[in-house]
């Protein structure tokens, strides 16, 4: 998809990106069918509000039935992406269709941006903190595990410490397993930056740090859940920072980083033994490679 007309308060993008575009279906499965002849592993839908794919036909074919068919088409493509869904686009028949398919990868990275209704509101965000806490619910009823993340903005104008907090709280009761965070910045153009009752930038930084902590020990501990276990990757070549250490990703979105094999596997799914976590992904050693 292109473009977004939502207009969140704070958002450039509207006014460079234009309105919401569909590609059409037969455009995006032709593409697909070639890639997947090609033989690649993985594909990603992007969007700014992917899943209200089909906006512009009244949704006579949406987005659930983009992924159904796309599951049907491929033979290569083991794990379907898509990026980033919009919480009150997402619907029934897409969240059984999601998680009904096991080439649909299980992760969702669905932004929160605040947790208290109030700010949702001058974010003119649609959705209330307990619509929000109704899709994560019905994701985790459907499925025994789906790796979630987030966007979060801190300090927009006129939130209080309260707001803030309610914010922690929605973090900490969802578990989210990674979130990009922000303290609100100005964008000329946007209503918000418009908007009175600024936060002092010294404040929206200390909220920012408190909620790095909390959700830096919530990844942390997610992470943990993971040494001893043995989860598949897709390899995807030697990290930026050393050549003798390789990364891939699982389904859920974890970076995985091993030892440097002993041939080129880039592109290929492998099974990894996680013997440790950090932060910022997980450490194992490689076990199986799928056969050429
Ligand atoms: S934040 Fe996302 S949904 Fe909101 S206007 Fe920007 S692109 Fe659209």
């Amino acid at each position: 998809m292109f473009g977004c007309d939502y207009y969140c308060t704070f958002c450039i993008v509207p006014f460079t990106r234009g309105k919401m575009q569909s590609r059409s279906r037969e455009e995006i499965l032709k593409e697909v069918k070639n890639l997947d002849e090609k033989g690649y592993k993985e594909i990603i839908y992007l969007g700014q509000t992917v899943n209200a794919y089909g906006i512009d036909n009244k949704f006579q074919y949406d987005f659930a039935d983009l992924l159904e068919e796309t599951v049907s088409l491929v033979k290569n493509i083991r794990w379907i992406r898509f990026t980033s869904p919009y919480p009150t686009n997402f619907n029934q028949k897409q969240i059984e269709v999601i998680s009904k398919y096991s080439k649909i990868a299980k992760h969702i990275h669905l932004p929160l941006q605040s947790g208290n209704n109030e700010i949702l509101r001058k974010m003119a965000r649609r959705y209330t903190v307990e619509q929000f806490l109704d899709v994560i619910s019905q994701f985790r009823e459907k499925n025994e595990y789906i790796g979630l993340s987030t966007d979060i903005i801190v300090g927009f104008p006129t939130e209080t410490e309260e707001q803030f907090y309610d914010t922690l709280s929605v973090v900490e009761k969802v578990r989210f397993d990674q979130a990009f965070m922000f303290a609100y910045s100005e964008r000329e153009g946007t209503k918000a930056a418009n908007y009175q009752g600024a936060i002092p930038y010294r404040e929206r930084l200390k909220r920012l740090y408190k909620l790095i902590e909390v959700q830096n020990k919530i990844t942390e501990e997610k992470n943990r859940e993971y040494v001893g276990k043995i989860v598949e990757i897709l390899v995807e070549g030697s990290t930026d920072k050393n050549p003798l250490m390789w990364e891939g990703r699982t389904e859920t979105n974890k970076i995985v980083v091993f030892n440097k094999p002993n041939k080129d596997i880039s592109g290929k799914f492998a099974k990894v033994k996680i013997n440790n976590s950090f932060l910022w992904g997980l450490e194992g050693e490689l076990i199986e490679v799928e056969s050429d």
